[in-house]
């Protein structure tokens, strides 16, 4: 029945399961998806499970699910296990605080608004800054954008969207602003999508064009998304010559650092995000490079009152001890809200700021071999520029979406592929700081010696040549 200490018994032996699964098998016996519910046992029954069966089957969704902790995972822009973040994470479970009131989190508000205060401070922000914990990057970009919506028309969080309001991001942007202008009122087809050069970044001169056309047909720009590492290319949109428009058309400006906004740690690649402290607003995902467990998302604000003018609501049964400073609900967008900061600051905490700047350049560093590998091998195709963790390439003139289907079908690795401009490509993300140079070697390898194996995969490409 339930009792805990004998369930963190279960919990540690399935752990060291798990561990020594991840040794052998760094990529997890894959299960087809049409042969799931015949494979496993995830059926839920009206009676219980007896002990034995139900270690057995957590052991089978154990070894099945997979592994994004390994050195053969570079699918996603997160991977591998900061332990004492993981250490934090697990505490932040048994405490199960809500983060909306000092009455029920205590210590864990003075936690979360330390990260706050020690990131604002190293972009530059200045007293009158704050910020709070999203559900994750996505969510970090919509809170700007309502910010900005009721800085520019203070009217419509009451009475809704009565005026023409645009809001501007690159072409190579997240996904998320479109959905974003949709929950926004603001509308999908009022986004302007500006081009990016051939690195990936954005073209202030295009963006200024597109700003005076706009008020030249009536319409209110409002808002400019900007990009620290897009999610393909991971490039860093010029922020200097962004803010220079923003301030100039009375823009909001908000830095989407989700991926790679973690630089501000590091005093080696900070440079990238340079005239970040002319930003409204920023946000970067401490579960993509720092490591953390999904998922620790932050959005710092310059100016503090637009986090509460936007998303205060007063709750009489809610908000009944101590101030504003403290009760956190009022600048969030949930009501009840899980603890995301304790696993960043038990890491933070035990590496010391110095560690997180190590974890950083570990992944440029590891992205510099990748690098190098593939221009100083003529079987490759680089599509990538320098300061990026995300390095595309293409192998023999195999089919990018092929090669990488079957390595992950084979168990094999763990890639995936995107597309910039014309051309498709393979992107390794060399996100996981427990890897070191030979991983990332071995991870050539393997896809060599599967390539050789597999005469097939280069038939794939002609035959899609042939169709086109
Ligand atoms: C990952 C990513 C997001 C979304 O973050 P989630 O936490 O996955 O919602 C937003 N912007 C960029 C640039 C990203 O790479």
């Amino acid at each position: 029945m339930s009792d805990i200490s004998s369930d963190l018994v279960l919990f540690n032996e399935l752990v060291e399961i798990l561990i020594n699964e991840e040794k052998k098998h760094p990529v997890a016996d894959r299960i087809d998806s049409n042969k799931l519910y015949e494979s496993i046992d995830l059926s839920l029954n009206a009676s219980p499970m007896v002990d034995d069966e139900f270690k057995t089957v957590l052991k089978d969704v154990l070894v099945s699910t997979p592994k994004t902790a390994t050195n053969l995972f570079f699918n996603q822009l997160f991977g591998g296990r900061q332990s004492k973040a993981v250490l934090g994470d697990l505490l932040a479970v048994m405490l199960n605080n809500s983060m909306y009131t000092y009455k029920v989190a205590g210590p864990q508000v003075g936690i979360e608004q330390e990260i706050i205060r020690q990131s604002c401070q190293l972009i530059g922000y200045g007293s009158q800054s704050n910020g709070t914990f999203p559900t994750g990057g996505s969510m970090s970009n919509y809170m700007a954008l309502i910010m900005a919506r009721d800085a520019k028309d203070p009217k419509c969080k009451l009475e809704g969207m009565t005026k023409p309001l645009v809001v501007y991001t690159s072409e190579e942007s997240h996904y998320s602003n479109a959905k974003n202008a949709s929950f926004a009122g603001i509308g999908r087809n009022n986004i302007r999508y500006i081009a990016a050069d051939s690195q990936g970044k954005m073209i202030p001169a295009k963006l200024e064009e597109q700003i005076i056309q706009d008020l030249n047909d009536g319409c209110i720009p409002t808002y400019l998304n900007c990009t620290a590492g897009t999610t393909v290319l991971g490039a860093f949109d010029p922020i200097h010559a962004l803010a220079d428009i923003t301030e100039k058309y009375g823009i909001w400006l908000h830095v989407d650092g989700a991926y790679s906004g973690s630089v501000i740690f590091s005093d080696t690649y900070k440079h990238l995000v340079d005239g970040i402290e002319r930003s409204d607003s920023f946000s970067y995902n401490a579960h993509k490079m720092l490591g953390t467990p999904m998922t620790c998302s932050i959005i710092l604000v310059k100016d503090k009152k637009h986090l509460h003018n936007s998303f205060n609501n007063e709750a009489e049964y809610l908000y009944q001890t101590d101030g504003d400073d403290f009760n956190l609900g009022k600048t969030s967008f949930q009501c009840g809200r899980r603890n995301d900061a304790l696993k960043f600051w038990t890491l933070w905490k035990s590496v010391g700021t110095q560690g997180l700047k190590q974890i950083v350049d570990q992944q440029f560093e590891l992205a510099d071999v990748a690098r190098e590998y593939v221009s100083q091998h003529s079987d490759y195709t680089l599509y990538s520029y320098d300061d990026s963790i995300s390095i595309c390439f293409n192998y023999k003139n195999i089919d990018p979406a092929a090669l990488c289907t079957a390595l992950y079908e084979s168990q094999i690795t763990v890639v995936g592929f995107g597309a910039f401009k014309e051309e498709t490509f393979i992107r390794l993300v060399t996100i996981n700081a427990n890897n070191e140079k030979l991983d990332i070697l071995n991870f050539f390898q393997v896809l060599e010696e599967f390539a050789a194996k597999t005469p097939d995969l280069l038939k794939v490409k002609e035959e899609l040549q042939e169709i086109a």
